[in-house]
């Protein structure tokens, strides 16, 4: 669709003479609206689309780079089965009609002999996921189709959803004058170039910016002041706060009173633990004046934001953190005003398949994550899953699907997630490279980039807002949109007459029903947006009391603390292993989209470790040296970055090489280390998510 609002947009596809298709970036899940530029079936520029209310005018590095996707030869082109034996790489071509018919064979014969629970699909969070929810989950019965947050932000999303039944917030940082990021690394991982710039242009404007890591990462670089905090210590520090703020009644009384469910038994919950800033302060290593004068500052300066994402999470207390530092929040009144914590409004997008209730299969199990004891899980805790297939336990898993998703070397110990995939009866890996994981399947199926398909999807802006992104190039050789696989299996299923469209046009108009704009105004704008709104607290939150839980009945249901607690990490460093892991994400890079690009690569070819200067005299480490760090289970070779900024004690893996393959990717394969491989799976009991940093180490020069 030639896009003609904007008149640098028009000049430019003329100087170009080019077509400019309006789309969004998903090199990584911020989805920046953007404008591409297509000659003769390639694109030839991108920027930034200058009329979304989330543009800021660019792309990042790896948004830029991302162009690369669409040509590069290392790409999967045909389905392929596997010939030799699992993780031998051997595989030979068939056709899409071949590979729909093993697959619907095979979901016959489990279901018949085990049932329809005994599969699993697992994927990213792409809208078009719901496609294969329908087939797997509606029609095919299993209640175990899941995303991959246990391995991303479980434990932040968990504390969302029992506090404030929202369960992704965004962050008005525009009008805030105080900021607290508990392990946030906006300015360095991938958190949206809209909500940094705001971050940045709030900055500028006065607003104090407080990053609480252990790492001196690129946002605390930037900030007013950097809290060097212990790993894992955010819990005790955000009690603590909430403490000094209870006591010396600097919350907003009528706020609490009025929306928050507990506050009473929240006070005292506090003083019976003794989670006082002294008690505190040898936890998280950050001394009781100033976690007293943090607390001072955030509940006097109004508006703020204390906000988090993973950093906080991957620890045993990774959930109880994150419900700590959210309520931080609620006891000042910081919710939902503007410069506070923003509980976004949906757009209304539609399903794009309805299937008839009595053509469900009703699943006869429960989901995996309660019947493995996680009921309060907001998805699958990935780290169990060997044990399904492996042991039966809870019950026998058989076949999995995975869908833009690398579990091999995504979760904690690779060795047994390999070992998980051979001991599974049936595999299928949806992807765009060949994956460690796709190399353990039996089938490989090529899925098309996001320059290639089309999405319609739910905007992270403040307001409502929908999405779409248009196939801009043709697919590498056969690639196929996840919607015309999961036809493809349907037809065979005789499940066909459920996905009839011919076109994404024609499921486009289904999502688009209810949204005040046409799918054929939304190809031309690229977007639609609603009104930001504020202060809806008052209304009454989607949670049980309908108020603020700082109070979780859920929590206390499910058999833990209705209030947040400290616990301890499960693994310390000791005499034999004396430094604790923690990571950090780079910049440049955002996994298996990024690694095999050779435009990212120059600028960062290969991870390293952080160690800190005190630690690499004691352990004879220096900068650029190529060092061994070893775990008890296992150990990686990588290149030391001797720091001043990062707690002794502890060294920082940046995350995101390592992955070796991409796995037939020429440009990715040998570069770098993959740090999963030297943890243990432990896992949060409150979420399920994976407890990446609890992992004692020791570093040698190679
Ligand atoms: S922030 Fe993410 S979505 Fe936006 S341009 Fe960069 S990679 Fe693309």
């Amino acid at each position: 669709m030639s896009v003609e609002t904007n008149e640098l947009t028009k000049e430019l596809a003329r100087i170009k003479n080019a077509t400019a298709i309006r789309s969004f970036c998903y090199t990584c899940p911020w989805n920046c609206p953007t404008e591409i530029f297509v000659r003769d079936g390639k694109i030839v520029y991108h920027k930034g689309n200058p009329e979304s209310p989330n543009d800021i005018g660019s792309r990042c590095a790896k948004g830029m780079a991302s162009f690369h996707l669409t040509q590069d030869p290392d790409r999967l082109k045909y389905p392929m089965k596997r010939t030799g034996p699992k993780g031998s790489g051997e595989f030979e071509r068939i056709s899409w009609d071949e590979a729909f018919k093993i697959i619907a064979d095979k979901l016959k014969a489990i279901k018949k002999k085990h049932g329809p629970e005994a599969v699993v699909w697992t994927c990213h969070h792409d809208p078009n996921t719901v496609f294969a929810r329908h087939l797997i989950g509606d029609l095919y019965g299993s209640p175990n189709c899941y995303a991959h947050t246990s391995g991303c932000e479980q434990d932040r999303r968990m504390a969302c959803l029992t506090l404030f039944g929202h369960v992704f917030p965004m962050h008005d940082f525009a009008h805030s004058k105080y900021v607290i990021l508990w392990g946030m690394n906006m300015l360095g991982a991938n958190q949206g170039l809209f909500e940094s710039r705001a971050l940045l242009e709030a900055k500028k404007k006065g607003c104090k910016l407080v990053v609480v890591d252990p790492v001196f990462t690129e946002t605390a670089q930037k900030a007013d002041e950097w809290i060097p905090i212990q790993p894992g210590g955010d819990a005790a520090m955000a009690l603590a706060m909430c403490k000094v703020i209870v006591d010396e009644k600097l919350y907003d009384a009528d706020f609490v009173s009025k929306y928050c469910d507990g506050f009473d038994g929240f006070r005292d919950h506090l003083e019976k633990h003794g989670y006082t800033p002294e008690w505190a302060a040898p936890i998280c290593g950050i001394d009781a004046e100033t976690i007293t004068r943090l607390a001072r500052e955030f509940a006097t300066t109004k508006p703020a934001i204390s906000a988090q994402f993973k950093g906080a999470g991957y620890y045993t207390n990774g959930a109880d953190a994150g419900r700590a530092i959210y309520i931080l929040d609620a006891l000042t009144g910081q919710v939902d005003g503007p410069g506070n914590i923003h509980l976004k409004d949906w757009a209304p997008l539609g399903a794009p398949v309805v299937i008839p209730d009595d053509a469900k299969t009703t699943p006869k199990k429960d989901p995996l994550h309660i019947a493995m004891g996680y009921p309060l899980a907001p998805d699958l805790p990935n780290s169990r899953l060997p044990e399904a297939v492996l042991d039966g336990d809870p019950y026998p898993v058989k076949a999995i699907f995975v869908q833009s998703t690398n579990p091999v070397m995504s979760d904690p110990d690779k060795n047994k997630m390999i070992e998980m995939f051979r001991g599974l009866e049936f595999g299928v890996a949806i992807e765009i490279y060949m994956s460690e994981t796709a190399l353990e399947c039996d089938l490989v199926l090529p899925e098309t980039s996001f320059y290639e398909q089309a999405e319609i999807r739910q905007g992270l802006w403040l307001g409502p807002q929908v999405i779409l992104c248009q196939p801009a190039v043709e697919p590498p050789g056969e690639a196929k949109p996840l919607y015309d696989i999961v036809q493809g299996i349907a037809k065979k299923m005789g499940w066909g007459k459920y996905f009839p469209y011919k076109k994404w046009e024609d499921w486009g108009e289904v999502c688009m029903q209810d949204v005040p704009m046409s799918l054929d105004e939304l190809k031309k704008t690229g977007f639609w947006a609603g009104e930001v709104r504020y202060n809806r607290v008052p209304d009454g939150m989607p949670t049980p009391s309908g108020k603020i839980e700082i109070h979780s009945q859920a929590f206390k249901d499910a058999g833990f603390d209705p209030y947040p607690v400290y616990v301890e990490r499960s693994v310390l460093p000791d005499d034999d292993y004396p430094l604790q892991i923690t990571h950090s994400k780079l910049s440049m890079h955002c996994n298996i989209v990024t690694q095999n690009n050779p435009y990212l690569m120059e600028i960062v070819g290969e991870n390293w470790v952080e160690v800190q200067t005190a630690d690499a005299r004691k352990y004879g480490i220096t900068d650029g040296a190529n060092v061994v760090v070893e775990s008890p289970k296992d150990k990686i070779t990588i290149k030391a970055k001797v720091v001043e900024g990062l707690v002794p004690g502890t060294v920082c893996i940046r995350h995101g090489h390592g992955f070796g393959h991409w796995a037939m990717g020429s440009v990715a394969k040998g570069k770098g280390a993959h740090s999963n491989v030297l943890m243990d799976r432990h896992t949060s009991p409150i979420s399920g998510a994976n407890c990446y940093n609890e992992c004692k180490v020791r570093v040698r020069l190679a």
